[in-house]
């Protein structure tokens, strides 16, 4: 990757190459570990501003890296994705592995969760076996302390044979540590070898093949690693091998030879190829559990005591389910309430512009027709986009933060593991479908959190069915019109939040229902099984949960949907007022649509509002009310009984209000959600696929609740 630094310092990347360094003497430093030990937080710390952010090239997650100087050295610290194991499954941690072993970092700064050495040792042993340029930090040293456990750090140094650090990064305790122990291990004159001892047979296999594999790669890599991975054979693995040679080792002679006799030597003795990749697994594995037993001492009694009663509480089937559901209660009732006020406000605010805009166009000499399109048009459903979306979603986001900060987000991907498995997914779609509900496209990036490709592919498909931010409005709206007596002023809220989430329970069983039919037809195979970390209950920090939820989802996807908002104000605007006979094109459009849209229990102005509410699911009743009152421009009408009223007035029933809400929670998705999808699957087929699954599975049901209601109505 070309990398030069602009006159402020910051490292800028071009996509498509390695990571280069300016000068001979930086030093390339990864920053490794598994998710959630602190490793963003340490890396902010230590680059400050001085970061950039890009795509590791050919993939969807991002690269980060940063700067900073130490000793007139500059160490460009790059972030690689967290993982638990360089024996890669998902993108994450090929990447990972990738940037480990073939990048030749010149350090490797690993992060570990004190509270949970044993686990994170595995990692670093695994690394330790492919370089010994390394540091190992020990982050969370505070709540080890809180937790009694004590860890003997020397011990640890003395058994790995490389600096291990205890640091506690949120508080910046021992930055200057860390720098100093980089300068030292990163110089080239930093050698030591570390040896994972394995069971006989791969020695004896081990040994066999070493001097071959030495004769080709004696220079690049630790001959005993590069040994154990071809035994270990992750295809994976070895196409990446042979992208780095240039050619295939398996391919040289001599070393095919030797691994066909060593494979036959094992078949010999009934060592499978899956027994020997276990084998070679294992041996991390007890590894990391007796060095863990001689460094860590912790008072079994206290030590999680305080977890272990949380998750009793919040993963029993007694009461998990239950708070699981007052939680989701509590989010959107507040949500709600919440935003009411602020989106009155802003709606207020912006809409007063409106009036300022036409004196500058008309000042500007722009003709009549281009003023009202810019200003009707694009500027009204812009402002309509922003007031709608952002109180919400500063709302939702920041919850939905504090709920992923504290540690419970992983809680109700463990409750409901069960329920996916049993649809022949995994536990960790319900995390991406809490992601769906603040908005489907950042629910959809969340997928890259499944390992196996299938299930990611499900969960990518059904998380449209799980209504966003944008759709909230639609339903909140037809529920108070409809289910909500206009005299229950004070409980009213309570009521349309509790009326909610019942709607985002039934989405939830459509989603599990079509993530069924969808591994047993197109997508078939066996639910995988997978590591679900369930870290320790943590105290969220709240200035760093607004700042994070604020700007990096809020603001991304608002930004997002006004990009396709626009374009989208332009076109309703012209639909609404170019006349082709006595009646707008919107309405042709409407009629045109009717037949259909009645079978579905609605009408062809609902469809047609959906059709034009693709950029942005906030735009679709107010066009319903522009196109009902036949205006040229979108409008609100914040008074529910002169709402309900119109929408009576123009044949609305209670099977029109259900079939309309079954077709907002099931419908295509919104375009930066499609966009989003071909971005991640890389392919039309699925994009198309998701697009087409939810509107036939919602076509479907509206037909099918339309025709039975009609018909019990009928008959009684
Ligand atoms: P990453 O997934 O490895 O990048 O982890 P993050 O940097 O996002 O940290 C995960 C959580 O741990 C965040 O809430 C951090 O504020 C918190 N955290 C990080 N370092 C420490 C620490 O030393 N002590 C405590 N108590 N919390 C920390």
């Amino acid at each position: 990757m070309g990398l030069n630094k602009n006159s402020t310092g910051i490292i800028v990347t071009s996509s498509d190459s390695m990571i280069k360094k300016k000068e001979n003497t930086d030093k390339i430093i990864a920053l490794a570990g598994n998710p959630n030990v602190g490793k963003s937080t340490l890396f902010n710390q230590l680059t400050g501003l001085k970061q950039h952010t890009g795509n590791w090239s050919g993939k969807t997650v991002a690269n980060v890296q940063g700067y900073c100087t130490y000793e007139n050295t500059n160490f460009i610290f790059v972030d690689i994705p967290g993982c638990y194991s360089l024996m890669a499954h998902s993108a994450e941690e090929e990447i990972a592995r990738d940037f480990i072993c073939f990048q030749h970092p010149d350090c490797v700064c690993i992060l570990c969760d004190a509270t949970c050495l044993e686990r994170n040792l595995n990692l670093v042993l695994q690394i330790l076996e492919v370089t010994s340029h390394v540091v190992v930090c020990i982050n969370f040293m505070d709540e080890a302390e809180k937790k009694q456990i004590q860890i003997d750090i020397k011990k640890l140094q003395n058994l790995l044979h490389v600096p291990v650090l205890g640091i506690t990064a949120r508080k910046k305790h021992g930055l200057h540590k860390i720098l100093k122990q980089l300068h030292f291990v990163s110089s080239p004159d930093f050698t030591d070898t570390f040896f994972i001892p394995y069971s006989s047979y791969i020695e004896e296999a081990i040994s066999t093949l070493s001097p071959v594999v030495e004769e080709f790669c004696k220079d690049i890599f630790p001959t005993r690693w590069l040994c154990t991975r071809l035994l270990d054979a992750n295809e994976n693995f070895l196409s990446s091998l042979e992208q780095y040679l240039g050619y295939s080792l398996l391919e040289q002679k001599t070393v095919k030879n030797i691994l066909e006799h060593i494979q036959e030597q094992l078949y010999e003795k009934g060592i499978s190829p899956e027994k020997l990749q276990d084998d070679i697994a294992a041996a991390f594995i007890q590894r990391a559990e007796f060095f863990s037993k001689q460094v860590v001492f912790s008072q079994k009694s206290i030590y999680h005591s305080h977890d272990r009663l949380l998750d009793r509480i919040f993963t029993s089937k007694l009461t998990g389910f239950p708070i699981m559901f007052l939680l989701l209660l509590f989010i959107f009732w507040i949500t709600i309430v919440g935003a009411n006020y602020p989106s009155a406000f802003l709606n207020k605010l912006l809409f007063s512009i409106e009036d300022n805009l036409f004196d500058l166009f008309h000042f500007l000499k722009f003709p009549n027709f281009l003023c009202d399109m810019l200003v009707l048009g694009v500027y009204r459903v812009l402002a309509w986009v922003v007031s709608v979306m952002l109180p919400p979603m500063a709302i939702f986001f920041p919850l939905f933060t504090l709920l992923e900060d504290s540690g419970y987000l992983p809680r109700i991907a463990f409750n409901l593991d069960r329920c996916f498995q049993k649809c022949c997914t995994c536990g960790k779609q319900a995390l991406t479908m809490c992601m769906g509900f603040g908005c489907n496209a950042a629910g959809i990036v969340g997928c890259r959190i499944i390992d196996s490709p299938r299930e990611r592919l499900i969960a990518i498909i059904t998380n449209s069915f799980i209504p966003c931010n944008g759709r909230f409005p639609i339903l909140i709206t037809i529920i108070s019109l409809f289910f909500i007596p206009f005299s229950s002023a004070h409980f009213s809220s309570l009521l349309c939040a509790f009326l909610l989430a019942v709607i985002i329970i039934f989405s939830i069983l459509i989603t599990f229902l079509l993530s069924y039919f969808l591994s047993k037809t197109i997508l078939k195979g066996l639910p995988s099984s997978f590591i679900l970390e369930l870290p320790p209950y943590r105290r969220p920090q709240i200035g760093k949960v607004i700042v994070h939820s604020i700007f990096d989802r809020t603001l991304f996807v608002l930004g997002r949907a006004i990009a396709v908002a626009a374009p989208a104000g332009l076109l309703i605007y012209l639909m609404a007022n170019i006349q082709i006979g006595n009646l707008t094109l919107l309405a042709h459009c409407s009629n045109f649509l009717d037949p259909f849209g009645r079978l579905l229990g609605m009408d062809g102005v609902i469809l047609l509002s959906f059709l034009l509410g693709f950029p942005a699911n906030e735009i679709v009743i107010p066009i319903m009310i522009m196109a009902y009152m036949a205006n040229g421009s979108l409008m609100e009408i914040n008074d529910f009984r002169f709402l309900h009223q119109l929408f009576v007035e123009n044949g609305w029933t209670f099977i029109t209000a259900i079939s309309t809400m079954i077709f907002c929670l099931m419908h295509w998705p919104c375009s930066t959600t499609c966009l989003t999808i071909k971005k991640e699957t890389q392919s039309f087929k699925w994009t198309i696929l998701s697009f087409f699954i939810p509107t036939l599975t919602g076509i479907f049901l509206c037909f099918l609740f339309a025709t039975t209601a009609r018909a019990v109505l009928f008959l009684f």
